[in-house]
């Protein structure tokens, strides 16, 4: 079909656990284009952190199919898998991507050289999410915004064409939110295609089309 940086065609995701069967996803379709960011919302348990874990290849939908651009990411080898998700998306995550044992400067450059772009300009990176002056310091003594551009960074460390954040702004307070989503704001406003899954209200606003998740659907 086209060449939409992010595709889900009816996922599902059943979980089992003896006789109890949870239909985590139950026929999940989506797109997110060029220049778009998404909010997917949802009480807790609706699947949004299911669905993203399918998306980034980190998890393997039971049905469907994720594509990233042309490319297949769903029923791939682990290897395949692993290798496209640390080209083509930079995850976000509310618990943080960053190793604790490593400054921040050397957590990007160490994800540049898994992503084969060992030449990356990590400082670069980090000036232009206004925490260059922190590459020197080590995770566990970042600040909650710092922490949050220091994850960022590291999910820009490839330059990827998908953004996918799971609660990033959890933990936030409303001005450290605001400026996480002015930054993602401005990535989509260089082509990428980003996607959200939140219940922040402010996520929602920040949002150009916003997906309803519940019981595993998107309401109509
Ligand atoms: P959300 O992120 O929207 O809170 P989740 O995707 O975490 O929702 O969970 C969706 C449903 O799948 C929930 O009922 C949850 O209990 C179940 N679930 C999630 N992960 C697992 C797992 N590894 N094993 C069994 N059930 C799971
Ligand atoms: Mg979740």
């Amino acid at each position: 079909m086209t060449g939409e940086p992010l595709r889900a065609d009816r996922l599902y995701r059943f979980y089992r656990a003896g006789d109890e069967e949870t239909l985590a996803l139950q026929g999940v379709s989506l797109t997110v284009s060029k220049g778009e960011v998404v909010a997917v919302v949802g009480p807790s348990g609706a699947g949004k952190s299911t669905l993203l874990a399918c998306l980034t290849g980190l998890d393997e939908p039971t049905g469907g199919t994720v594509w990233l651009g042309a490319r297949r990411l769903s029923h791939q080898p682990e290897a395949l898998r692993a290798r496209l998700r640390a080209r083509q998306i930079g995850v976000v995550t509310q618990a943080g991507n960053l190793f604790g044992h490593l400054s921040v400067l050397d957590n990007v450059k160490m994800v540049q050289r898994l992503g084969g772009a060992s030449n990356g300009d990590a400082h670069g990176l980090l000036e232009s999410l206004g925490i260059a002056a922190r590459g020197g310091a080590y995770p566990p003594e970042l600040s909650g915004g710092e922490s949050s551009r220091a994850g960022l960074a590291v999910a820009l460390a490839n330059d990827p064409p998908v953004l996918v954040a799971d609660e990033p702004t959890g933990e936030l307070d409303e001005a450290t939110e605001q400026t996480l989503l002015i930054l993602l704001r401005q990535r989509a406003d260089q082509g990428k295609a980003v996607l959200i899954a939140s219940h922040s209200a402010a996520v929602r606003r920040s949002a150009d089309r916003v997906l309803t998740l519940r019981d595993g659907k998107l309401a109509a």
